[in-house]
Parts: structure tokens; C-alpha cells; sequence
């Protein structure tokens, strides 16, 4: 491609939202066979809502989520905001916790009022030794529709199953059959529960879906996903960096983190995914004019 070129591409680019921040992901995204995305974030709003709560027996339900609610406020975590958003809705007066920790992919626990409170995926359950299997059929019922279960722990014994619900972003639908249009495969890799996660998939038509990895296993299903064909990987938070390298074209959420974009050759500076089958397009009309 002609210097010329790539600088009338770009400045094309630019008029839609899409901004390069490497002249070589203008000429190397015409050849993407594979658009893998993340799903919180990306494909989603990344604002999960409060849907469900439901209580295991003996346990009263303003006083398991006021604690609940005090773990989730030390959290970073999109989850954290519904579950503390709803116990402020419903007017409740949040306890002080100590002894906060984080478990990244698993969930948070914490001390409130000499109770240890955790909350997390099954995975954290299980971990704490705790046995899910009361709440095995409202899980799956609640993981397909969509929504993305949870569960808490108080004193060391099972206290709830709660469920958030992340809308998918109103332009996703378009932008991955588009994507489909352009011939190409489309996954979406997340850290979220396995059945949520093919829930969505399914209603969006995506092709593949790699399901509750941790961060670090966001690369290696870069790397699997790579014997497809060319692939461009788009996130939005953190924990997508690492993947955004790794792919042949990083594409970062322009609203998502710092880190993220500074990982990515490419930046959607509106969260719409339409810029992803449009920047293919721009690629592809970019070179062929060259030729
Ligand atoms: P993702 O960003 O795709 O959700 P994470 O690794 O951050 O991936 O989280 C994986 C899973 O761990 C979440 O889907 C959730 O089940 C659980 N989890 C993580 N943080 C929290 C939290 N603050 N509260 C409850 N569950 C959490
Ligand atoms: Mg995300």
C-alpha cells in the first residue's frame, strides 16, 4: 500500500468512529478469517443490573443482601455495581466489613459483622467447599436466559443465589451479521459462566464460545482460535490487553480502560461494533484501490 493510500484510509477511518493507531492494522484487518470479542463490555452494555435473589433456607433477605452489599462495595467489578445499586435502592444501611480480598475469576469475600461473606461463581463455591445443588435447577433456568447466576456465602454456609443480567448493546446484533456477511467466523471469549455465556451466543449467532477462562486464559484462546485464520481480537477492560497483543489486529472499546487501548492498533471510539465490519470494509477498499 501506497503512503498516500493508507493516510486517505485512515483519515476515512477517522470519520467513522474508527481511529488507527498503526498503519499496518489498515492493511493486515483485510485478511481477518476470525473475530473473537469478549463479551461484558464488548458485546454487552457492561452494566450488569440485580434480576434475581433468592434465599436458601433460614436466611432473611435484607440482612443477606446488606451484607452482600457490603463486600461488593470494596469491589471493582461491573457485578459489585448492581448488587450495591439495588440494596441503595431499596434504601438499606450498609454495614463496615474488614478483611476484603478479591479472588480474581472466582468472586470476593469478606468479614461483616463476625460473619465471613463471600460472593461469587459456583467455582468460588465450590472452592469454600460449599455445595451448590439446592439451587441447581434455578441456576440453569436463570443461565438461559441470559442472565449470569451468583452465590453467596454467609458463616460458611449457603445463604443465596443471585443473578445479574448485562443487556447486549443494541448495535450487536447488526454489527455480528455484518461480520457474517463479510464471511467471517465470529467467538466471543469470557471469564462468565459457561451456559450464560452460550445463552447469548445463541441469540446473537455467534459460531464458537470459550467460556469461564481466567485472564491469562484469554491468550491461550487467542492462540487456539488463531489456527482458524487471521484474527482480530476486540475488548474492553483490562484483562482483554494481554489477548488484544496477541491477536493479528487488537481492536479496543474507545469507552473501555486505558490499558486496553493502549494494547489495541485499532480504537472503536463509540462502543458500537459496527466500526469492526466497517474498518474490514475500509481495509479491503483501501487496498483494492491501490492494485
Ligand atoms: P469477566 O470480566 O468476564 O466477568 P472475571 O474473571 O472478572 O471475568 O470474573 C469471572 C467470574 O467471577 C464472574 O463472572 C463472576 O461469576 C465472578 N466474580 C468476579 N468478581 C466478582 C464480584 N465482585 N462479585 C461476584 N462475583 C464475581
Ligand atoms: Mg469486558
Amino acid at each position: 500500500a501506497t503512503p498516500t493510500s493508507i493516510m486517505v484510509g485512515t483519515g476515512r477511518g477517522a470519520e467513522m468512529g474508527v481511529l488507527f493507531r498503526k498503519g499496518e492494522a489498515l492493511q493486515l484487518l483485510k485478511e481477518t478469517r476470525v473475530v473473537a470479542l469478549d463479551k461484558t463490555g464488548t458485546l454487552t452494555e457492561g452494566k450488569p443490573a440485580l434480576t434475581d435473589f433468592d434465599l436458601a433456607t433460614d436466611f432473611e433477605r435484607t440482612d443477606v443482601l446488606k451484607k452482600v452489599a457490603a463486600v461488593e462495595a470494596l469491589s471493582e467489578h461491573p457485578i459489585a455495581r448492581a448488587i450495591t445499586e439495588a440494596a441503595a435502592s431499596e434504601g438499606l444501611n450498609i454495614p463496615d466489613v474488614s478483611n476484603f480480598t478479591s479472588v480474581t475469576g472466582y468472586g470476593v469475600e469478606a468479614v461483616v459483622s463476625n460473619n465471613k461473606v463471600q460472593v461469587g461463581a459456583d467455582r468460588f463455591m465450590e472452592k469454600l467447599g460449599l455445595d451448590v445443588s439446592v439451587f441447581a435447577n434455578t441456576a440453569s433456568r436463570l443461565a438461559d436466559e441470559g442472565k449470569t447466576p451468583l452465590y453467596a456465602a454467609v458463616g460458611n454456609r449457603l445463604a443465596a443465589i443471585i443473578a445479574v443480567a448485562d443487556p447486549i448493546k443494541d448495535t450487536t446484533p447488526e454489527a455480528i451479521r455484518a461480520l457474517h456477511d463479510l464471511g467471517l467466523k465470529v467467538a466471543m471469549i469470557t471469564g462468565d459462566n459457561q451456559r450464560t455465556a452460550k445463552a447469548i451466543a445463541r441469540r446473537l449467532g455467534i459460531d464458537e464460545v470459550v467460556a469461564e477462562v481466567l485472564p491469562d486464559g484469554k491468550v491461550n484462546a487467542v492462540k487456539r482460535l488463531k489456527a482458524l485464520g487471521r484474527l482480530a481480537y476486540v475488548g474492553d477492560g483490562i484483562n482483554d490487553a494481554p489477548a488484544l497483543a496477541e491477536a493479528d489486529v487488537g481492536l479496543a472499546i474507545g469507552t473501555g480502560t486505558d490499558v486496553a487501548i493502549e494494547a489495541a492498533d485499532v480504537v472503536l471510539m463509540s462502543g458500537s461494533l459496527k466500526g469492526i465490519p466497517n474498518a474490514i470494509a475500509l481495509s479491503q477498499e483501501t487496498i483494492r484501490n491501490i492494485r
